[in-house]
């Protein structure tokens, strides 16, 4: 587990013991190890140390892209060119981008057994480029293109390099030429029904219910904080900044602070503390 550890955080370990968050990591703990296993709800704040920009932060893509015109079912139907011009941007974001140690972290605790499942609002599948498995995508996920035609599903592994160049044309059905659609869910489209189902099995199961990196407010994803605390799961916070959830009395404790640095952390200290029995 060291060496796995050394390949995480890098040889040249930093001190973190002068951060404001660093006395609260053995009460995380403590709480976690009291009540496993670990279910995690993340969002976009995980991926920003990856290189992708939060879409709802200043100069993301939300600020160019209207979301409730652009990401929505009934653009794409009426003109999917013109959506494509977001989901270009969407794509040429996400290319070349690798996890970093905090997906890497959950997925250390997954192989650990202390983790059962994370549900991710992300789309950009780095839970499992870490080596996740037990991942349930919330609003789907940017790997795949499907025909709203004919059905017919792709893979779009190309896409982002090709967004990323000069010329670009939005990829079409190989039947019906129509324009593909990424498997992601836009406004207007259900979450599907089996990523619900999933994850309110998750959520039934869990001792600790972590949240990072997401402010979970967006719905329904936001409800599940609450719902774990109300099924008697310890509920706790990690993320940069206060959030809506912090005060919410649904979080059992809140832990401030790049989650690049608190999580490889918490995992290290939390597989020692269990590996001890
Ligand atoms: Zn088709």
């Amino acid at each position: 587990m060291k060496r796995l550890w050394r390949l995480v955080r890098g040889e040249k370990q930093e001190d973190l013991s002068e951060r404001t968050w660093f006395p609260q990591i053995e009460k995380v703990v403590e709480l976690t190890a009291a009540q496993l296993p670990v279910v995690v709800l993340t969002g976009a704040g995980i991926s920003v140390a990856s290189g992708i920009p939060d879409f709802r932060s200043k100069g993301g893509l939300w600020e160019k892209f209207d979301p409730f015109d652009y990401a929505s079912m009934s653009s794409f139907r009426e003109d999917p060119a013109r959506v494509w011009e977001m989901l270009r941007e969407l794509y040429a974001t996400m290319c070349g981008k690798k996890p970093n140690v905090g997906h890497q972290a959950l997925a250390a605790l997954e192989q650990a057994e202390l983790l059962s499942s994370i549900i991710t609002q992300n789309i950009d599948h780095l839970h499992q480029q870490a080596g996740s498995l037990d991942v349930i995508e919330f609003h789907g996920n940017g790997a795949y293109l499907e025909c709203l035609s004919c059905g017919a599903r792709s893979s779009a592994r190309k896409i982002p390099k090709q967004a990323s160049r000069k010329h670009f044309s939005p990829p079409t059905c190989k039947q019906c030429n129509e324009l593909l659609k990424p498997t992601v869910i836009f406004f207007g489209e259900p979450i599907p029904f089996h990523a619900v189902e999933r994850a309110l099995r998750a959520v039934q199961k869990c001792g600790t219910f972590w949240v990072v990196g997401t402010s979970a407010d967006v719905m329904p994803a936001g409800t599940l904080p609450a719902a774990a605390s109300e099924n008697g799961a310890k509920v706790i916070e990690i993320n940069l900044v206060e959030t809506s959830l912090t005060h919410s009395g649904h979080c059992d404790l809140s832990i401030h602070g790049r989650q690049e640095e608190i999580l490889p952390l918490l995992a290290e200290r939390l597989i020692e503390r269990c590996s001890k029995g």
